[in-house]
């Protein structure tokens, strides 16, 4: 499968976090990253992970060109509620594709943590 990972600034250290405990699954599928995301987990992982632009200068816009050809299976956005992103209309765009092309999506630790356990469990299959 074909997986995203995508997390605000004040979001990374979860996106390690979580990418560490998911590290065994993680590494059976292919990884795609925003840019400052995917350096972090790669470097804190040793997960090979595709990276895209970073977010601010595009990279939302990449990957949410791969969600619109349904070229990505399983999307985890870890985006910060709190504070404002330069670049909200990508940050839409996006949400809005997986939703356009159902695919799933986790916008927190909570959920991505569920999707990685089916994930685990060989409960999610593709959806395109
Ligand atoms: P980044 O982008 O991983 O390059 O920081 C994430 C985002 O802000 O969308």
């Amino acid at each position: 499968m074909k997986i995203a990972l995508i997390a605000h600034d004040k979001k990374k250290p979860e996106m390690i976090a979580l990418c560490i405990r998911y590290k065994e699954i993680l590494s059976k599928h292919e990884l795609f990253a925003t840019g400052t995301t995917g350096k972090l987990v790669s470097s804190a992982t040793d997960l090979e992970i595709k990276r895209m632009k970073s977010g601010p200068l595009g990279g939302d816009q990449q990957i949410g060109s791969m969600i619109a050809d349904k070229n990505l299976d399983l999307v985890i956005f870890l985006r910060d509620p709190l504070t404002a992103q330069p670049h909200e209309p990508d940050v839409n765009a996006l949400l809005r594709l997986c939703d356009v092309t159902n695919t799933p999506l986790a916008t927190n630790v909570a959920s991505g943590e569920i999707l990685l356990t089916a994930l685990s469990n060989n409960e999610i299959s593709k959806v395109h």
